[in-house]
């Protein structure tokens, strides 16, 4: 089951199971819409993977299967994850 983190692990913006502005990689590292226009630019800081929306889960389900419960807040080091980006970022996530 996908793990339905409720915040950006960058900027600590809330990202409720309905948000539409909640990105996730392969690994569910989940982001902001606004981190990844400002900075992130299709980069997991976390893997190098690619980011995708994440799929809302409706209503009804979230009663037998809650979002987590646990909040991931560690801003990116951007020392380390700026050079990672520039090596990345113009090569599709298929190919990396
Ligand atoms: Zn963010
Ligand atoms: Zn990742």
């Amino acid at each position: 089951m996908l793990d339905l983190r409720l915040n950006c692990e960058h900027c600590n913006k809330s990202l409720p199971p309905n948000s539409e502005e909640a990105l996730i990689c392969s690994y569910e590292c989940t982001w902001c819409t606004q981190c990844n226009d400002d900075f992130l630019h299709n980069v997991c800081p976390n893997c190098g993977g690619g980011l995708q929306k994440r799929p809302i889960r409706p209503a009804k389900e979230l009663l037998q299967n809650p979002p987590s419960s646990k909040t991931i807040f560690k801003p990116i080091d951007m020392d380390k994850f700026i050079p990672l980006r520039e090596k990345l970022k113009s090569v599709l996530p298929k190919d990396r």
